[in-house]
C-alpha cells in the first residue's frame, strides 16, 4: 500500500514535500507498486523563481506526485519561512538511489535527454556501479513537440518502470506532465544535468559547495536568480505581512 503523502511545505508559494532521501525512495517504490503515471520534480531556488513567473510550470509542481527539496537553498528558505524541510534530496543522488534499488528489484530504467551519446554513457556508469541494472533504453531526442511521437513510440516499446528526463528545467518537467497521460509510466522524473555528471561530461560541484546549496561555478550565470530568491524570502518573512505562502 502506498503510504500517505509527505507533508507539503510552501516556499514563496511553491509546493515542495518535506521528505528525506529514504522516504523519497519509499515513495518511488509505492508509486511502482500502485502503477499508473507519477511525476517527480526536484525543486531548487531556480524552480521556485521560475514557477512564480510561469503558471504552467507552477501547475506542474502543484500536480506532481513528489516534489523533493533539491538542495540547501530550499532548506535555508524553509527555516526562515517557518516551512521546515528536514533533508536535502539532490536529484542526482535520488537518481542514484533509485538505480541502486532498481538493480535489486528489477525496475526497468529509461534515460531520455542530454547531448547525443551522454545518456548511453550515464547508463554505462550506472550499470557498472549497480550490476544487473535493467536499463531498457537510452535516447537523446529533444523536447521539441515534433519529436514527441518518435520518442513516445520508443518508450511504449521499451516499457520502462522509471523514466529519467534530462532536458533541463522547466522543459523536462513540462514535457513529462504533457506526455505522462499517454505514457502511463509509473515514475517519471526530471533530472537536469544528472546524465552529464554520471557520464563524466562535467564533474559535480565539490561537496562543500553542494552543502552550501551552490553548484558549479560555470553555472553561476544561470544562478543569478539566487540573490533575488534570498531577497524575496527575507521580504516574505520580514516585509509587509509576508507569510511566504503567497504566489507572485
Ligand atoms: N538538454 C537537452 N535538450 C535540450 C536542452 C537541454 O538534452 O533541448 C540537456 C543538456 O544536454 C543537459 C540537460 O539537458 O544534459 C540540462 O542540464 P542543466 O544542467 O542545464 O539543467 P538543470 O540542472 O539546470 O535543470
Amino acid at each position: 500500500m502506498p503510504r500517505a503523502e509527505p507533508p507539503v511545505r510552501r516556499i514563496l508559494g511553491v509546493r515542495v514535500h518535506d521528505v528525506t532521501m529514504a522516504e523519497a525512495l519509499e515513495r518511488v517504490a509505492a508509486f511502482l507498486a500502485a502503477g499508473g503515471p507519477h511525476q517527480i520534480c526536484t525543486v531548487n531556488p531556480e524552480f521556485v523563481m521560475h514557477a512564480r513567473r510561469d503558471p504552467a510550470f507552477f501547475q506542474v509542481l502543484e500536480q506532481a506526485d513528489l516534489t523533493v527539496p533539491d538542495g540547501g537553498g530550499l532548506l535555508g528558505a524553509g527555516r526562515v519561512l517557518g516551512q521546515p524541510l528536514r533533508e536535502r534530496v539532490p536529484g542526482v543522488e535520488l537518481m542514484e538511489a533509485i538505480a541502486a534499488r532498481a538493480a535489486q528489484e528489477g525496475w526497468r530504467l529509461f534515460l531520455l535527454g542530454a547531448a547525443p551519446g551522454v545518456a548511453e554513457r550515464a547508463a554505462e556508469t550506472l550499470r557498472r556501479r549497480y550490476p544487473g541494472l535493467p536499463v531498457v533504453g537510452t535516447f537523446a531526442g529533444s523536447p521539441r513537440p515534433e519529436e514527441a511521437p518518435a520518442i513516445l513510440a520508443r518508450l511504449r516499446q521499451a516499457r520502462p518502470d522509471v523514466l529519467f528526463v534530462a532536458y533541463g528545467a522547466p522543459r523536462q518537467d513540462l514535457w513529462i506532465a504533457r506526455y505522462q497521460p499517454d505514457l502511463q509510466i509509473p515514475v517519471a522524473m526530471g533530472v537536469g544535468g544528472a546524465f552529464d555528471f554520471l557520464a563524466g561530461v562535467v564533474p559535480r560541484a565539490p561537496r562543500w559547495m553542494r552543502e552550501a546549496g551552490l553548484r558549479q561555478p560555470w553555472r553561476w550565470r544561470r544562478m543569478r536568480v539566487l540573490p533575488r530568491f534570498v531577497l524575496d524570502v527575507l521580504r516574505a518573512r520580514y516585509g509587509r505581512g509576508g507569510t511566504g505562502a503567497r504566489v507572485g
